[in-house]
């Protein structure tokens, strides 16, 4: 069968190859892969900014976004054939860690988790793969193609389950979230914020394209405009930062009404150096007693929830988030971005 592989560490090392076919093990489904999602991570994997292949080995099967449908499932797993499915991207460590333990591995504290596509354990980029049927999770038939949008939803999803925890620690009633970035994260974000009954506002850069429109349709306000100043017109209660921006992170952090929370979930690159007033920023947060989360990566209930939130979201919308998909045998295609591009996919049995 074909995969899509790279060489961690090796710029220019991506390509399309024979691998052999998988052996599902004890207590594993083998899948038939229909598409794969392509997002930065991949993108720094294959610049050889990232990545860990599987133990013994140079090469790793790329791909963490996942659809696929089984082709055979164990009698007692709670899975059929023809079923679609994503599978969970990490696993927890051997060790394992207190929150591994307690099957938070999305928190791990020792760093010794692994992930599919990511760190040492090959990927779904594969026209077949297996997962174990505890790793795999349901999607709505109903969801079709556009179930390729569960992994980056799953992010979102902790996101969101992060702000919540953390808004219950005192009186709670958000009304208002913006969203910084409208690429896939933030749009599903912006999804999930419109589902909470908020007033959603989504800020890019770009002023043209699909963005705003797909922005438009959840109900949400979207600005093109400067950050700071539609913090200052706007107050939210809630900022989902996805851009990773400098800039925008530090304008987050001081932009939020009071009892604030900022969730930031782009990753930047470091060595980009800002001159910023701290200390306003400070004194914001603490006589507003404003927070500002990290978060990353998704348990099995941030799955869950992923999976309803989508099978409660307008499909039409959920498709045109997929702006290009490409064929495997051009996989590399699809490492091009191009400016109107929200989320690509790779198709991996040669469906639409
Ligand atoms: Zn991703
Ligand atoms: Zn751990």
């Amino acid at each position: 069968m074909r995969a899509l592989t790279v060489r961690p560490g090796e710029k220019g090392a991506l390509r399309v190859e024979e691998v052999p076919d998988p052996e599902p093990g004890p207590g594993e489904l083998l899948v038939d892969g229909l598409a794969v999602g392509v997002c930065g991570t991949d993108r720094e994997i294959a610049d050889a900014l990232y990545g860990w292949a599987p133990p013994g080995r140079d090469r790793l099967v790329l791909g963490h976004e996942s659809l696929g449908r089984v082709r055979t499932a164990p009698p007692d797993s709670g899975f059929a054939p023809g079923d679609l499915v994503a599978g969970v991207v990490r696993r927890p460590d051997p060790v394992p860690c207190g929150a591994c333990a307690h099957g938070h591995f999305d928190m791990c504290r020792n760093g010794r988790y692994t992930e599919r596509g990511i760190k040492e354990i090959d990927g779904y980029a594969a026209e077949r793969w297996t997962v174990e049927a505890d790793y795999a999770v349901r999607i709505d038939p109903a969801l079709g193609r556009a179930g390729v949008l569960m992994e980056p939803t799953t992010v979102v999803a902790k996101a969101w389950d992060q702000i919540e925890r953390v808004g219950r620690r005192s009186w709670f009633d958000p009304r208002t979230v913006l969203v910084t970035g409208a690429g896939p994260i933030g749009l599903l974000a912006a999804l999930l914020g419109a589902q909470r009954g908020l007033e959603v506002h989504v800020l890019d850069r770009v002023s043209d394209g699909p963005k705003p429109r797909l922005a438009a349709d959840l109900g949400a306000a979207y600005h093109a405009g400067d950050v700071a100043e539609v913090a200052r017109r706007v107050r939210p209660d809630i900022v989902v930062e996805c851009t990773g921006a400098a800039r925008l992170v530090f304008e987050a952090m001081a932009g939020t009404g009071p009892y604030g929370i900022v969730c930031l979930t782009g990753v930047s690159s470091p060595g980009r150096t800002l001159d910023a007033d701290i200390g306003r920023v400070n004194r914001d947060i603490v006589l507003q007693n404003d927070v500002v989360i990290g978060s990353v990566n998704a348990n099995l209930d941030h799955y869950r929830a992923a999976a309803d939130a989508l099978a409660a979201a307008d499909r039409p919308w959920l498709e045109r988030l997929i702006t290009r998909r490409v064929p495997l045998e051009r996989a590399l295609d699809a490492f091009d971005p191009r400016p109107d591009d929200v989320k690509v996919a790779i198709t991996l049995d040669g469906g639409a």
